[in-house]
């Protein structure tokens, strides 16, 4: 069986967590989220995680090429050997670039890039109409799964809440930094002939399904 190395892009609030869950499930492949991995690296203490380190603890951007390091040394460990799940990375076409070269240099390749795509409005919606409660950390959505009493948890009867992330104006500034940085990357993977486009306003069963036929179909053809 040949590798399957995936890069996940798309949107907050497209369901890419929920996705990553789901083929990490179907295939037993490692789970890499940039921020997960920059901070398993600084505990294991590495030469790069105790770098990384360094920038994280005075609140600074870890740089591209440590970053770009530590998920390089995390491919070539022995649970991403028949494959990875990227989330989150890259996020630069300099990263891209470094990614790619050191896959060629491995002799391995990305098989694709999975865009789970959703309009603006409705992330907008479906991230700043959740609320949660105080107590138990019970989810609710004002429009797709209301509470029976305004403002209070079934369950518990707490009070819900907005978290501060999921504000309407939070939401719009971080599909603004979104779209900066993802839609040059999903040119670059266009153009190369790895983009392959989902569509994220589907329910997670019928977007799981989706990806699972592209990547059967995506296997066929490597073996044909
Ligand atoms: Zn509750």
């Amino acid at each position: 069986m040949s590798e399957l190395n995936l890069i996940l892009l798309g949107p907050p609030g497209a369901g890419k967590g929920t996705q990553a869950a789901l083929l990490t499930e179907d295939f037993g492949l490692p789970h890499i989220a940039t921020g997960d991995i920059l901070r398993a690296a600084r505990e294991a203490g590495t030469e790069l995680g105790l770098l990384a380190r360094r920038y994280m603890d005075a609140g600074e951007l870890v740089p591209d090429e440590v970053v770009i390091g530590v998920i390089l040394e995390r491919l070539g460990d022995e649970d991403a050997r028949d494959g990875f799940l990227l989330d989150g990375f890259p996020r630069t076409i300099e990263q891209a670039d470094a990614l790619g070269a050191a896959l060629d240099g491995q002799e391995r390749g990305l098989t694709a890039v999975l865009l789970i795509d959703a309009p603006d409005e409705l992330v907008v919606k479906r991230i700043s109409g959740r609320r949660i409660c105080r107590k138990e950390g019970h989810v609710y959505h004002v429009d797709f799964d209301p509470p029976k009493h305004a403002d209070r948890c079934d369950i518990d009867g707490s009070e819900l809440e907005q978290r501060p992330d999921d504000a309407e104006a939070t939401v719009r500034n971080r599909l603004t930094v979104y779209h900066q940085q993802t839609e040059p990357l999903i040119a670059y993977y266009e153009q190369r002939g790895l983009l392959r486009r989902v569509d994220g306003t589907r329910s997670p069963a019928e977007v799981h399904d989706h990806i699972r036929a592209t990547l059967a179909t995506l296997r066929l053809e490597e073996s044909l």
